[in-house]
């Protein structure tokens, strides 16, 4: 490409910005109406009746805005949305975007009744707010301005919204696998990091249970018979911190315990789970293989490891960095200067990131993910709208 035509490229890309971020601000109102709706709706992860009624709601949305939806039926709670933009697949087209939200929260019924939407010094305040139905508005209103303004997406775009993230997307994760496997790359619009960075690492999760099994016994009558569980799970406890890392970002934390059936029982049972987290998918095998190994100490006792990590992390690879990079220089057309961070936590993210180049982060910025102060900053959400929009028809 010679110099000339980069300018132009970035003088039209300029000029488009400009016509996109007004077109965001036109309808700023319309987007804090449409959040307000979709936050005082309720949707907690298992409810497939509230779950099925919201999408209906938002499936209309989208086609309208040139979509071509079709829903993924899940029995096991809400029905799934995979959306389709651009020309009609053929089989010498370049890959798809594949854009990847969730319309669930933490938040069960009766939540919104108790605290509707409702707004406080430039903050959008409401159950799931921020973790992420105002991701869905960007989403939404990024590809009605692509349509509105009359504008070309460099790719077809697939978008799928989950109805299970919030407790680990055990429907939709072969859905996202798959999508994933036939897309360039994946936007994630979890919401970004307290100072609005993008995500470009996460780490990964795993969960653990020890099962610690011995044998009952009258305590003060023949106690010789016994073996206790509660014992050998606490000498299991007090090895767990040896698994641990922090060189290379690996922690692990015993959550719960649990075990014996009375004060003078030798306890016959006892348990723990425990959460571990990693960076990189080789720390994640060497847990495993460390809980694998675990072996009872005490005579008459057993013990039973179960689980595993469910969410491999997300490694900020090469193919990301250059992915980052090119969001910020498309970015910074809106005279915004992006930002990236990692994160502890998971999110689909996990799943795309070891198939394809994964931006995370690309929600409103905001404070409170599952807590109770949970918002978004209202004049953000235009500004993240905008950003997105110029990302599918750049990046
Ligand atoms: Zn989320």
């Amino acid at each position: 490409m010679n110099i000339s035509k980069q300018t132009i490229d970035l003088g039209d890309r300029i000029a488009i910005a400009k016509r996109i971020d007004a077109y965001m601000h036109d309808n700023s109102d319309a987007m804090i109406e449409t959040l307000a709706c979709y936050v005082n709706h309720d949707t907690p992860s298992r409810d497939k009746t509230l779950l099925d009624a919201l999408s209906r709601k938002i499936e209309p949305r989208f086609t309208a805005a040139g979509g071509r939806g079709e829903r993924i039926a899940n029995a096991q709670g809400g029905d799934h949305l995979l959306i389709r933009f651009g020309p009609e697949s053929t089989d010498t087209d370049s890959k798809p975007i594949l854009i990847i939200g969730h319309f669930d929260t933490v938040w069960p019924a009766g939540t919104a009744l108790r605290r509707p939407f409702r707004i406080d010094r430039g903050r959008g305040f409401g159950p799931g707010s921020y973790d992420m139905k105002a991701s869905v508005v960007v989403i939404e209103f990024a590809v009605a301005a692509i349509r509105d303004l009359g504008l070309d997406l460099a790719r077809r775009v697939t978008l799928l919204l989950g109805s299970d993230e919030e407790i680990g997307s055990p429907e939709s994760r072969p859905h996202i696998e798959r999508l994933a496997r036939r897309s360039e790359f994946a936007l994630v619009v979890e919401p970004p990091t307290a100072d609005g960075s993008l995500k470009t690492a996460r780490k990964g999760v795993g969960r653990f249970r020890i099962e610690a099994l011995g044998k009952a016994a009258h305590a003060g009558v023949e106690p010789e018979k016994g073996a206790n569980a509660i014992v050998e799970l606490a000498h299991q406890i007090v090895n767990i911190p040896s698994f641990q890392d922090l060189s290379r970002g690996t922690t692990l934390n015993v959550g719960l315990i649990e075990g014996g059936s009375g004060v003078n029982v030798v306890a016959a049972h006892a348990s723990a789970e425990i959460d571990a987290r990693v960076s990189n998918a080789a720390e994640a095998e060497r847990i495993e293989r460390a809980f694998a190994s675990l072996k009872a100490l005490l005579p008459g006792t057993k013990v039973v490891v179960s689980g595993g990590f469910n969410r491999p992390p997300m490694e900020r690879t090469a193919a990301i960095a250059e992915l980052f990079d090119r969001a910020r220089s498309i970015a910074k057309s809106l005279d915004l200067d992006l930002t990236e961070a990692s994160t502890g936590g998971g999110s689909d993210a996990n799943f795309t990131a070891p198939l394809i180049a994964t931006l995370d982060g690309l929600g409103v910025p905001g404070a409170g993910a599952h807590a109770e102060d949970e918002h978004v900053i209202l004049e953000e959400i235009p500004r993240r709208a905008a950003l997105f929009a110029l990302l599918l028809l750049y990046l």
